[in-house]
């Protein structure tokens, strides 16, 4: 880990019920936490409230996703307002599901993340390459692009981590090995102290997702520029992420 504010955040996707979940609100609401990290979780819309009203506020709230702008008729949507409204901080956007299996475009993802922040709220931007990318030799292109995308739509960088999230390695068991996740962090820096400013590469927590678990989280975290983590499957185990929170270095 670098020297920002280690950043570890749970995606819940699209798992659980008010039982289950109430069940692993009470195992985190237990967890001893290291204080230095910032905590969020990611539930599904529907339990928000839910999580909200039940979850220590040691741990903030993210929502998965939101709309583009200002609330009205856009039926099955849940705008910024909405979230702000239940407490939440942030919001999750340009998550490789939304991008490869509902085929959300970097621009329709640049206008959400450009919408949020107008609003005061967080954003944990991904980004990350498809294995057959990674193996044409293009995984630097396609983050780059990812980046773009977001910097071209947001005024300000202060209220973004970005989360690289190699597609490969989501929900697949296989996770990057520490020294292939720096590679792609340091590029990413590289790239924001070049197409952005010095100060915001230096000041921008890059986090890494992708099958991170209680056992490869603290050969990960010792990487310098790792600076915290984006967890699916194993935030659903509230034991488990309490590991991965303290596995900062
Ligand atoms: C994710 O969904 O962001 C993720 C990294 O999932 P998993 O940890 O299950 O690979």
């Amino acid at each position: 880990a670098g020297s920002g504010k280690f950043f570890v955040g749970g995606n819940w996707k699209c798992n659980g019920t008010k039982d289950s979940i109430s069940k692993l609100v009470s195992d985190l609401n237990s967890a001893t936490l290291e204080s230095d990290v910032d905590v969020v979780v990611a539930p599904p819309f529907v339990y928000l409230d839910q999580v909200k009203n039940s979850l220590t506020d040691r741990i903030e709230i993210a929502a998965q996703n939101c709309w583009t702008g200002k609330g009205g008729a856009f039926t099955g949507e849940i705008s910024v307002e909405q979230l702000k409204d239940l407490g939440c901080k942030w919001v999750v956007l340009g998550h490789s599901e939304r991008r490869h299996i509902i085929g959300e475009t970097d621009k329709f993802i640049g206008t959400k993340a450009a919408y949020a922040l107008s609003q005061n709220l967080g954003v944990i931007a991904c980004i990350g390459e498809l294995l057959e990318e990674r193996e044409a030799g293009k995984t630097f292109d396609v983050c780059f692009q990812h980046m773009k995308a977001f910097a071209d739509a947001v005024p300000s960088w202060d209220n973004i981590v970005i989360a690289y999230e190699p597609v490969w390695a989501i929900g697949t068991g296989k996770v990057a090995t520490p020294e292939q996740a720096q590679e792609v962090h340091v590029a990413v820096r590289d790239w924001l102290s070049k197409n952005v400013s010095a100060e915001v590469a230096s000041k921008t927590r890059i986090i890494y997702g992708g099958s991170v678990n209680g056992g490869n989280c603290a050969e990960l975290a010792k990487q310098e520029d790792i600076d915290g983590f984006l967890v699916g499957g194993a935030s659903l185990k509230g034991p488990e992420f309490a590991t991965i929170i303290n596995s900062v270095t």
